[in-house]
Parts: structure tokens; sequence; C-alpha cells
């Protein structure tokens, strides 16, 4: 097993791609389990209305409990919503609503609508005893209000992409509007990460997708693939992340080790002597 001392800052990354069903909720749940599970300290926003994040994390998210909607709408502070997942001490979550879903609407006429995940969320870590080490926002399928707010809240975004037909496409969409946040909103937001989701190594196409995928972005795209794996897909039915459910299945493995990945990528930039130390 591998030891990780988390002593560095709050890592922030948006998980992001327009497209539904690439992946973006179970990289999201998995990779925050993950971390958690490595010792981390590890907050997930959910930011969908849908609210499968919250789902996955087992974390109650009815209409009448206090979600992300009321930080972004009326200004509750976050940690007057975040809830601490049954499946670790180290791992909370913010819950997404069905009231969310007329958030994107409601935000256009609020004053600093793009920075209010941001305001709430510096305003949440300034007050923290013990820091946290990770959070990860998981974005509603669009490119509306919603995600403008987790691509200003964020240092980093991590694209997962399904390996199957069509997986570039609307990725030079996401591209350019992040180059406009980074424009406007946010200039420290990098794309950092790529994860290659559901992955069949039997099938030339998701081999051609990885590999073309691996041609454009060569720094950014993480060496774990993640396998189609059917226990990844039940354990939300569980309440539970794969981590939690089957812990030894290939699926929590591959997400297990992505997590590595990320940790130790946020080491290199950061600089030999700051932040974690494997193996103490
Ligand atoms: P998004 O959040 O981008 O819409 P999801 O994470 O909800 O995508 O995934 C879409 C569907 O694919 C879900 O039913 C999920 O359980 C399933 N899925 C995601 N990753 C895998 C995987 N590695 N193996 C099998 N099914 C997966
Ligand atoms: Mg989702």
């Amino acid at each position: 097993a591998v030891d990780f001392t988390f002593a560095g800052q709050t890592r922030v990354l948006t998980v992001s791609n327009q497209k539904g069903g690439v992946g973006k909720t179970t990289t999201t749940v998995n990779i925050a389990a993950s971390l958690a599970s490595l010792g981390a300290r590890v907050l997930v926003i959910d930011l969908d209305p849908q609210g499968n994040a919250s789902t996955a994390l087992g974390v109650p998210h009815t209409a009448d409990i206090p979600s992300v909607y009321d930080v972004l709408i009326d200004d509750f502070p976050l940690a007057e919503i975040i809830q601490t997942s049954p499946e670790s001490p180290n791992l909370f979550c913010a819950p997404s609503t069905i009231h969310l879903a007329g958030a994107e609407i409601e935000l256009v006429s609020q004053v600093a609508r793009e920075h209010r995940l941001r305001t709430a969320l510096d305003e949440y870590l300034g007050t923290l005893e013990s820091p946290l080490d990770f959070v990860l926002i998981d974005c509603p399928p669009s490119l509306g209000l919603l995600t403008i707010n987790a691509f200003t809240a964020a240092h980093e975004l991590l694209i997962p992409i399904q390996c199957e037909y069509y997986a570039l496409e609307g990725l030079s969409q996401l591209l350019g509007t992040v180059r406009m946040i980074q424009k406007h909103l946010n200039p420290t937001l990098s794309l950092s990460t790529i994860l290659l989701t559901m992955y069949d190594g039997r099938t030339r196409l998701a081999q051609q997708v990885a590999d073309e995928v691996r041609q454009h972005f060569p720094a950014e795209v993480l060496d774990t693939l993640i396998p189609r794996s059917v226990r990844v897909s039940e354990a939300p039915s569980f309440g539970q992340t794969v981590i939690a459910y089957d812990g030894q299945s290939a699926g929590a493995v591959a997400y297990r080790e992505a997590a590595v990945e990320i940790v130790r990528r946020g080491e290199l930039a950061e600089g030999p002597g700051k932040g974690t130390a494997p193996n103490q």
C-alpha cells in the first residue's frame, strides 16, 4: 500500500465535459473516494441537479435538504450544507437537490453570478481548522452558469473522455470556454488532467480513441485507463462508490491508480520538498 501525507494546499479540480454519460460523476466520486482512502480530506461539490454524485456518496439529497442551491442563490455558507459520506470520515459532500435545476436561470439576474461558488468556497476553506486536501466539483452536462461557476472556483480541470465514437467531438467547444474563463474570470485555471473512461481493450475502436487522445494531449492524459466494468455501474444503486462496493474489482483498482497519479502529478507541479511525501 502507498501512504501519503497530505500537507500541501487544497487542490480544487472541476470534472467537466458538456457531453452527458462520459463518466463525469463516476470519475468524481471514485477519485474522491480513492483519495480519501489514501488519507486525504476530500470534498465533493455536486453541481448537477440530477444529484447522482450525492446518491453515489450515500448522502441524502431530497428537496427539503439544504443544498448547493441555497449556497448559490441564498448565500448559505457551505459549512451549513456539507454532509459526511458514510463511506469515510474524510469524505464530504455538498449535495445537489432538484432545486438546482432552477439555479441556471435564477443565477442570470444575480450579482457576481459567475463567482458565487468561488466566494462560498474561499470563505469555507478559510474557516477550516484541518484543511481539505482536495475539492472535486461534479458538473452538469452543459456549459451554462453552473459549469462556469465551477470553472471560476477551480485551479484544475479534469476532463473524462469516453473511449467511444465521437470522443473528441465537442472538445474544442469545451476548450474554447476554458480559454474564455482564463481570460475573463480565472487566469489560474489549467487543463491538468484527462482520464480515459469506459475503456474496452478488446475493441480496436477503444484503442484508436485512446491513441488519438494521447496524441493530442500527451502531457494531460493519465497513464491509467478506467476499464468498462459492471461493478462500476452497479455501485451507485447501493449508494456507494465502487471503492466501497467492490474494492478489489478492476474498476476500483483503476480508479485508485488514477488517484495516485493525480497526487503524484500535483507533487511534481509543486516541486520537490513541498506537498506530499509518498511511502513514509
Ligand atoms: P456523466 O456524469 O458524464 O453523465 P456518468 O458518470 O453518470 O456520466 O456515467 C454514465 C453511465 O455510465 C452511468 O450509468 C455509469 O454507471 C456508467 N459508467 C461510468 N463509468 C463506467 C465504467 N467504467 N464501466 C461501466 N459503466 C460505467
Ligand atoms: Mg453526471
